[in-house]
C-alpha cells in the first residue's frame, strides 16, 4: 500500500468494524462506517488529527449511530448513499453508482450493491485497490439480504468480481470464524480454503483481527463468490441449479446455521 496512507481498524459495538483512513500527506481523515463516536474520537485525540470526512455505505444503526457527534465536534462531511437519504440525518454529500469523489483526497468510485440494504454502496478506491465493503461482502460471507431480493445480492456481489483480484476488502463485520464454519460445510474439499482456514485460526489464535481480506482469496474460498462451482453445486444437493438458485440456498442454509 501506498506509504502516505494509513487505515486503523477500530473495534465497535460487538463485532463492528470501524475504519478509519488517514492521507499522511495531505493531512486528510475520513472515518467509514462510525457505530460509534467515542473510539473514534480517542484515535483522533491521541494522533493530534481532524476529521475531514464521515462516510456510511448504507443506514443501519451500526454504521451510522455516530455521525452526528463526529460532524458536531469535526465539522466533518457527511457523505452517504443518495436512496437511503430518508433514513440518514444531516446528509451533506448524496452520492450514488457511478459517481467518483475524493476520500481523504484519494480518488473513490461509487458502487451500487443492494441486497441488504436497497440504497447500500461500496467505496472502491481504485488506484490503491481498496474496497470499503460495508454489509455486502465478509471474508468468507456476504451481508444478510433484508430490504432487497436475493438476485440483487447476487448481481452485487457479481460487480466486486469484477474488481482487480488485489483489490483488500475492508468490510463492516468480523464474522470470519462462524463463516469458515459453513464454508468448511459446504466446499469441504476445496484446498485453497483449507489453507485459508489455517491462516484465519491462527490470527484468531492471536486475537487478531481476520480483516482485512484479499478479493483473491476470497474468489478462491469464500462460498458466496463461487455459487457457479459444480463442487459447492453438487455439495448441496442439487448440481442442476443456476448459480443464481445456488447463491439462493446458500444464502437460506447460513441464515439457518
Ligand atoms: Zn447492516
Ligand atoms: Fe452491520
Amino acid at each position: 500500500m501506498n506509504k502516505d496512507i494509513e487505515i486503523i481498524n477500530i473495534k465497535a459495538l460487538s463485532d463492528n468494524y470501524i475504519w478509519l483512513l488517514r492521507n499522511h500527506s495531505k493531512k486528510l481523515t475520513a472515518v467509514i462506517d462510525p457505530a460509534e463516536a467515542e473510539p473514534v474520537e480517542k484515535i483522533l485525540l491521541k494522533n493530534n488529527w481532524e476529521l475531514n470526512q464521515i462516510i456510511n455505505t448504507h443506514h443501519h444503526y451500526d454504521h451510522t449511530n455516530g455521525n452526528l457527534k463526529l460532524m458536531e465536534k469535526y465539522n466533518a462531511v457527511l457523505i452517504a448513499p443518495k436512496l437511503e437519504q430518508d433514513k440518514i440525518q444531516n446528509i451533506n454529500h448524496l452520492v450514488q453508482d457511478g459517481d467518483i469523489i475524493d476520500i481523504a483526497g484519494l480518488p473513490a468510485k461509487i458502487i451500487h450493491t443492494p441486497g441488504h440494504t436497497l440504497g447500500h454502496i461500496i467505496y472502491y478506491l481504485h488506484n490503491e485497490k481498496i474496497l470499503f465493503a460495508g454489509d455486502t461482502i465478509f471474508s468468507l460471507g456476504c451481508g444478510r439480504v433484508f430490504e432487497g431480493s436475493m438476485q440483487d445480492m447476487y448481481l452485487s456481489l457479481e460487480k466486486i468480481k469484477e474488481l482487480d483480484p488485489k483489490t483488500t476488502i475492508y468490510c463492516g463485520h468480523e464474522y470470519t470464524e462462524s463463516n469458515l464454519n459453513f464454508s468448511l460445510k459446504v466446499d469441504p474439499n476445496n484446498n485453497e480454503l483449507l489453507i485459508f482456514a489455517d491462516k484465519i485460526l491462527t490470527q484468531k489464535l492471536k486475537g487478531m483481527p481476520t480483516i482485512p481480506t484479499i478479493l483473491k482469496d476470497e474468489m478462491n474460498c469464500n462460498p458466496f463468490l463461487r455459487s457457479d462451482n459444480p463442487e459447492i453445486a453438487e455439495n448441496i444437493g442439487n448440481s442442476k441449479m443456476s448459480p443464481q438458485e445456488i447463491f439462493r440456498n446458500l444464502r437460506e442454509m447460513k441464515d439457518n446455521f
